[in-house]
């Protein structure tokens, strides 16, 4: 069996389609052609764990209102069943052909447990938050922000000796100073709406990746300096940030990118959303993430005449999904 169509690559497009076997790209096929097909997208940053509150979130609220350390959020959370929530965003990764996401997880360990035995297709990353002063339990670290948190040094110290990741959010609302983020030396930043341009020269020097939520961001009146982290030539993820105030869908997403940031080319926006953080998984030869690709692919419907207008057009759909593992 065989996918024909163009297939998106790092190197742009390339072949004539892919072998649904072995999943590689092929140069010969006969036939019509069944549509686009590009690699599964990387969801760089979710909370999945508040998907169900997207009916019944107040639409009035501030940031910390809704979000911060006492805000609307964590009392639902407190309130509701997260694993079903966690599952209900799960399902729009899984059908949005995503193949790898990257989970903030609140409450410590009982807030990885809501993940357990939730099966998968992709890779996912979950990256806890200790309660209090409890220790980290997983290997990875995500850090709400340095302002609501008294232990960051002891947490990303801990993620560290278990080679794990560390993200942290950063001037998503004002400017923050950048300097206690580049102490820290975490993997990833998430936001950085208000980063100045000598902060984003200072997180490039430092080898820092930065995953930006343009959708969450509007919301609250925000936005990330995207066309300056290109230029710098930052490694970026797209993220979807909270699941009630956005699909888990990176499709979603980058429909949005294009309408808001229009001097960008559509090929650089389709490769974040691809190959995001790849610095990231690709840091050292021993990193426990170095081996992420390939993960598999998605068909999508031809819409247009134009491979990339066809698939940042809002009425292309995924025909399939092929997952590799
Ligand atoms: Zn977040």
């Amino acid at each position: 069996m065989f996918w024909k169509g163009a297939v998106f690559t790092r190197e742009g497009f390339v072949g004539k389609g892919i072998d649904l076997e072995s999943c590689s790209i092929v140069d010969n096929i006969d036939g019509e052609e069944n549509g686009i097909i590009i690699p599964l997208f990387r969801n760089c940053h979710t909370h999945l764990g508040d998907t169900l509150a997207r009916k019944e979130m107040p639409n009035n609220l501030s940031l910390s209102e809704l979000v911060g350390p006492n805000g609307w959020k964590h009392k639902w959370l407190e309130n509701n069943d997260q694993r079903a929530s966690a599952i209900a965003g799960l399902k729009e990764v899984v059908n949005s052909g995503t193949g790898l996401v990257m989970d903030f997880r609140e409450g410590g360990k009982a807030g990885l447990d809501v993940f357990d035995n939730i099966e998968y297709p992709g890779k996912l990353i979950l990256l806890g938050r200790p309660v209090g002063n409890e220790e980290l339990t997983g290997i990875n670290a995500g850090i709400s922000s340095l302002a609501d948190v008294d232990n960051a040094v002891e947490i990303t110290l801990s993620a560290r000796d278990k080679n794990g990741l560390i993200g942290i959010h950063h001037s998503e609302n004002e400017r923050e100073d950048v300097q206690p983020l580049l102490d820290l030396k975490p993997d990833f930043a998430v936001h950085m709406c208000y980063a100045s341009d000598d902060d984003l020269k200072k997180i490039k020097a430092n080898n820092i990746s930065i995953v930006v939520c343009p959708r969450s961001n509007h919301y609250f009146g925000n936005r990330p300096p995207l066309e300056k982290m290109i230029e710098l030539g930052i490694d970026i993820g797209i993220g979807t940030d909270n699941g009630m105030l956005c699909t888990a869908n990176i499709m979603d997403e980058i429909h949005f990118i294009r309408r808001e940031y229009d001097s960008l080319g559509l090929e650089t926006i389709l490769s974040i959303a691809c190959f995001g953080l790849d610095d990231i998984f690709n840091k050292d030869g021993t990193s426990t993430y170095s081996n992420l690709e390939p993960s598999g692919w998605i068909l999508l419907s031809r819409v247009e005449e134009d491979n990339y207008e066809s698939i940042f057009n809002p009425n292309t759909e995924i025909l399939g999904i092929r997952w590799m593992n």
